[in-house]
């Protein structure tokens, strides 16, 4: 480490001297530590390198972290000792522990003999078989809350700590907080969470898959449907991070919905023609009905993502409709909104799967517990909705068809506000 050669650089200097060059090499030190703090966002990993870099900085044999949990009480989350790192969740006392009178008080402490210390808890003493003699614990702030402690034990050499240390080790606090801050937001995103968990079976099976390829044993019309499988399941996933960057930035209100006059009969008309020949080819039949017939139907949106919506709803009952079914677009003129629906003659959904229908990566599984789908379409289909002030929902009968429709507010009218429409032409 660049700890020790501060003091060769340095020989036959004064102290003060020497003093200056070893804070420097400490600065230099956190500056780098802060850089790859930040590049961490796996809690544990941070955690396990926050530790290290107290010990490294401060000269001393081992450190730990310990942090407030939402239900009040002050654990201990991982320390570095000679013997290693370790992760662990132990419960410290708030009262009657070290850690505990930092967080409580918000100030730094120093104690040179823990023997001689009232405060001092030997519980993580006596649970990891580290002795400790002397220590340096420094709070961690956040705003204006103290949410935790981080302590260097053993100073090397039987030194005391000095003021650097507690500077030092202050510095290194704050780093760190900031970075376990963006750590924990990471863990809270949802859908970061559930993304890396979706991703984690199609890779799972194209893994598996590609090891079955390569058996010397295996016929050449097996291995043609493997590698089919391999390129479905990679298609899957390509389909997968581009619907889940859509529905991150519709979430995040990165997307902006464009409010432009949209013709809506104009844009079904559209949306059946694009989704036609993948109808035809299972002879499906598409109808569209306007109510009434002639009604000028305009909305205030953005047509592309509206025919998205449309275009989602219409390649899912293809899909799921029965060879030779049917499927109607309707759109319907009422007092307030346009009520669009679009049914279908297929397999229908059961009422379990029914209320889950717009959650993101919901799927139902067909009969052999297979799914092509990324259950996204339908979460970026309700979030483009609700961006419109309308309301999206879902009717079906098993093995006899389903019903998606959804609303579009017409202008001037604020969604259940009950005046009569202002903008309509
Ligand atoms: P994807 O189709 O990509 O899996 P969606 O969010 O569009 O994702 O749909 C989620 C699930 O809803 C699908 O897996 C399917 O089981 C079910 N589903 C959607 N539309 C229909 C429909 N018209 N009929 C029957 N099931 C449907």
């Amino acid at each position: 480490m660049s700890q020790s050669t501060w003091s060769d650089e340095s020989a036959g200097v004064s102290d003060t001297e020497r003093r200056y060059w070893h804070m420097l090499s400490r600065y230099e030190r956190l500056l780098e530590i802060s850089r790859n703090l930040n590049s961490t966002v796996v809690l544990d990993d941070l955690l396990g390198k926050i530790v290290l870099a107290a010990a490294h900085l401060t000269d001393t044999e081992a450190a730990s972290i310990m942090l407030m949990s939402r239900d009040g009480t002050l654990r201990f989350e991982a320390a570095v000792d000679p013997a290693g790192i370790s992760l662990d969740s132990i419960e410290v006392p708030l009262e009657g522990s070290i850690a505990g009178w930092v967080v409580q008080n918000g100030e730094p402490l120093v104690i040179e003999d823990v023997r001689n210390e009232p405060r001092w808890s030997s519980n993580v003493d006596d649970t990891t078989s580290f002795q400790t003699r002397n220590l340096l614990a420094v709070p961690m702030h956040s705003r204006d809350k103290v949410f935790g402690c981080l302590e260097a034990l053993n100073k090397l050499n039987d030194a005391d700590f000095t003021e650097d240390d507690v500077d030092t080790l202050n510095t290194l606090a704050a780093q760190a907080t900031v970075a376990i801050e963006n750590a924990r937001l990471f863990e809270q995103s949802d859908l970061i969470a559930e993304m890396v968990h979706e991703l984690r079976t199609p890779l799972a099976a194209i893994k598996a898959t590609t090891y079955l390829i390569l058996r010397p044993e295996l016929k050449e019309e097996k291995r043609v449907e493997l590698v089919d499988t391999v390129r479905n399941e990679t298609d899957r996933l390509t389909r997968m991070t581009t619907e889940f960057l859509d529905l991150a930035r519709l979430e995040s209100g990165r997307t902006r919905l464009a409010e432009k006059p949209v013709d809506l009969p104009h844009l079904l008309r559209e949306a059946l023609e694009t989704i036609r020949t993948q109808a035809n080819e299972r002879q499906i039949d598409l109808e569209l009905v306007l109510m009434p017939e002639d009604a000028v139907m305009l909305v205030m949106g953005d047509n592309e993502k509206l025919k998205q919506v449309t275009l989602n709803l219409l390649t899912n009952a293809v899909k799921y409709n029965r060879e030779g079914g049917q499927i109607w677009l309707r759109a319907r003129l009422e007092p307030d909104h346009i009520l669009i629906q679009v049914e279908d003659t297929g397999v229908g959904i059961s009422t379990e799967n029914l209320e889950h229908m717009f959650e993101k990566f919901y799927r139902v599984a067909d009969s052999e517990g297979y799914t092509s789908g990324t259950g996204l379409g339908l979460a970026i289909t309700k979030r483009i909705i609700e961006g419109h002030g309308g309301e999206i929902g879902v009717d079906s009968k098993i093995g006899e068809g389903t019903t998606f429709w959804f609303t579009l507010p017409l202008p001037g009218i604020e969604e259940g506000d009950g005046k009569p429409p202002t903008g309509q032409p």
